[in-house]
């Protein structure tokens, strides 16, 4: 799926990030999370093992390594008050916006609670919204 680039990769509080360049109207499709296919069993481990925190459940079988610098959604940061949101459109995982996102403005998604506990626990969550 060919989108529109409308974003650029920029420092955030927490590292890289995903900003938009400009605009972007609730409900475009953003970004696709793209990459190597694999199968949930063995995303699992990986998981286990906290060896790759770029895997995206895809469906019942298959799980994105989403780890390859050119998926440009790998640069989204996780919020608890996300303004964007994860999507499968005919079998591809697409990130779409929630509300509108002004030009300047981070995109983020809400990577739920799993992610926040294996990745965040430790320093805490940084969001805009935990640190409010
Ligand atoms: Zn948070």
């Amino acid at each position: 799926m060919k989108l529109p680039k409308r974003f650029r990769v920029a420092r955030s509080k927490t590292g890289l990030g995903l900003f938009a360049t400009e605009k972007i109207p609730k409900r475009t499709l953003i970004v696709e999370y793209k990459g190597r296919l694999i199968p949930n069993a063995k995303a699992k481990e990986i998981e286990r093992r906290r060896a790759n925190k770029y895997l995206f459940e895809l469906n019942n079988r298959w799980t994105i390594d989403g780890s390859s610098r050119r998926n440009m959604a790998r640069y989204v940061n996780h919020s608890c008050d996300a303004n964007a949101e994860a999507e499968t459109v005919r079998g591809r995982m697409m990130f779409r916006a929630e509300k509108t996102i002004a030009a300047g403005e981070e995109i983020t998604i809400d990577y739920g609670e799993e992610y926040v506990e294996m990745f965040l626990a430790k320093t805490g969550c940084k969001c805009a919204a935990c640190l409010d």
